[in-house]
């Protein structure tokens, strides 16, 4: 895996004179879990989504973006293999939690067959063996949460956005699934930037702190 650089990422409001994230310079290592707190309103959610490609028109941002040296800065969201987790685990409550994370599995593996081991492979790594038919709305807060970090990673990303992900969750579960997204982070050598309102998070993060 390689670092995910921003270079000089300023981004404002189109309509206006006033500077939302002032030119920002950052390298996150393969691996590592870098923070980024501020308070309600700065601008992180929008960093976040200038970096996966999804900036609202009513923006406008200078700077780069890479992935080692693949400058993702022009290229459409869909292409610049980022994962994103929200707060809002999103699942499709139409869907099986299988089809959930067949959904987010790379296009490159063909065949149901094949595919579905795949979907297998990443229940068994969320402790959710035997869920694949279950329907999202009878998991628990903590088993969707994974369900939805494993459909993110499924997709291979070569980076991985956190949006405040665990706010939602209630203390002791959410402990457990810091560990869990982080331990699966670093073992795909994955760069992670992650927004939070918590101390302890960035604590246990462990990488660089960026306060906006
Ligand atoms: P944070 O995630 O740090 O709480 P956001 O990045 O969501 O903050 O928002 C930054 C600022 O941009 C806020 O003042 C918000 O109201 C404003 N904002 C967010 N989305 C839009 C939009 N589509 N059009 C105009 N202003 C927006
Ligand atoms: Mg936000």
């Amino acid at each position: 895996m390689k670092p995910l650089i921003l270079q000089h990422v300023a981004i404002g409001l189109r309509n206006g004179s006033q500077s939302l994230i002032a030119p920002l310079d950052l390298t996150v290592a393969p691996g590592e879990i870098a923070t980024v707190t501020g308070p309600s309103g700065i601008g992180k959610s929008t960093l976040l989504a200038f970096i996966g490609g999804h900036l609202d028109r009513a923006f406008r941002a200078d700077g780069r973006i890479l992935i080692g040296d693949r400058d993702l800065t022009k290229i459409p969201a869909e292409k610049r293999r980022i994962g994103i987790l929200f707060q809002d685990d999103l699942l499709f409550p139409h869907l099986s939690v299988g089809d959930n994370l067949a959904f987010g599995l790379r296009q490159d593996i063909r065949g149901g067959a094949e595919r579905r081991k795949h979907v297998q492979t990443a229940l068994e790594a969320a402790g959710l063996d035997g869920f694949i038919d279950r329907d999202p709305s009878t998991l628990s807060g903590g088993q969707r949460a994974r369900v939805a970090l494993m459909r993110t990673l499924l997709a291979a990303p070569e980076a991985l956005l956190l949006d405040e992900p665990f706010s939602k969750l209630d203390s002791s579960l959410r402990d457990e699934f810091r560990s869990f997204v982080f331990a699966h982070a670093r073992r795909n050598r994955l760069p992670v930037l992650l927004v939070t309102h918590d101390d302890a998070d960035a604590i246990a993060a462990g990488g660089v702190r960026i306060g906006l």
